[in-house]
């Protein structure tokens, strides 16, 4: 298996960032909440996925987590996408609790779970969107591949219900635990290889230099005025007390705590939530300090990419494997499922 660790999404970074960046009394806010619990749970699905995924005997695959590529104007995203020498896999993840009932007549999912009928889109008609995007993708660069899917439940506590007894539904509507199952049965549907090693490794390459990462703007989207967030830099304990910059610490005039790097997730969190380049006069702001030689240090330490000279030097964002991923919204475990 050929992969990189699958890491949260611009979109989960931002929930984080905005959620740190809310003032105490507006952080609590249900639909924001909520929206983020969606997309937590899904990521928390998909790495169950690529946990069970991580032990099958087929050495020969390549993985990609999370792609997303455009098609004209349209962008579709798979939530992994295999590259094996026989054929493509799109895996489409559903992170659900409860009972889940698929009517195949109808193209229905409906799911029962703490007493209430949810009807969502149907997801083996998802998967099959992605695989017509991605076969017209390809066909870009002359490829054309078998391509199959599989739309798997990562939840192992759900119960799946096909109402038809459809057999084509068994084969594409699956429990994550039976993963290797179902992929050695479509690998023995193929007598011949398609790709040889390093044809896999340049589909792999050529479909990763394509990857255009969704970055939402939350500011935008929740229509958040400037006062409802904190600025300067807080202290971690003591909610909305903004910490003070004495030589290379920063101090907290409630706590005393002190620390040399509280600036960083600020920085970071600037370009999660606002825009990917931070200038010396935009940093000061940010951070509530006048020396624009502290703000220059501070921003050098971080080692950036830029453009520019003295004043009119602009800072980039830095690639999304440079961002923290163990500062989540903190919430109940009773939440991780919708
Ligand atoms: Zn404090």
């Amino acid at each position: 298996m050929i992969s990189k660790p699958r890491l949260k999404s611009y979109q989960l970074l931002a929930y984080e960032a905005l959620y740190r960046k809310l003032k105490k009394e507006y952080k609590d806010n249900e639909v924001f909440l909520q929206d983020y619990r969606k997309y937590y749970a899904g990521y928390l699905g998909e790495k169950r996925v690529d946990y069970t995924l991580s032990n099958f005997r087929e050495e020969k695959i390549f993985i990609i987590k999370d792609l997303r590529l455009k098609n004209h104007n349209n962008y579709f995203q798979i939530d992994t996408l295999l590259i094996t020498p026989y054929n493509l896999v799109i895996l489409e993840i559903k992170n659900f609790k409860g009972e889940l009932r698929y009517d195949s007549l109808q193209k229905q999912f409906t799911q029962n779970a703490d007493g209430k009928k949810t009807v969502y889109k149907d997801p083996i008609q998802q998967a099959n969107t992605q695989k017509r995007n991605l076969a017209y993708w390809l066909q870009n660069f002359s490829l054309n591949l078998p391509i199959d899917t599989l739309v798997i439940s990562s939840n192992p506590a759900t119960s799946i219900h096909n109402i038809q007894e459809d057999p084509q539904i068994y084969n594409q509507f699956i429990h994550s635990e039976s993963i290797h199952f179902h992929l050695e049965r479509i690998f023995k549907g193929y007598s011949e290889n398609r790709l040889n090693y390093s044809s896999q490794n340049k589909l792999y390459k050529l479909l990763l230099s394509h990857h255009q990462p969704f970055t939402p703007n939350l500011m935008e989207y929740y229509k958040i005025p400037p006062d409802f967030l904190i600025s300067g830099v807080p202290c971690e304990k003591c909610t909305d007390v903004v910490m003070h910059k004495r030589k290379n610490k920063w101090i907290c005039p409630g706590c005393k705590r002190n620390s040399t790097s509280a600036h960083r997730q600020i920085i970071l969190d600037y370009f999660l939530l606002f825009k990917n380049t931070i200038t010396n006069m935009e940093c000061r702001q940010l951070l509530n300090i006048s020396s624009p030689r502290s703000a220059y240090l501070l921003i050098k330490g971080m080692n950036l990419k830029y453009t520019g000279d003295n004043r009119a030097r602009k800072y980039f964002a830095p690639p999304i494997e440079s961002y923290p991923q163990d500062n989540g919204i903190p919430f109940t475990s009773n939440h991780i499922f919708l």
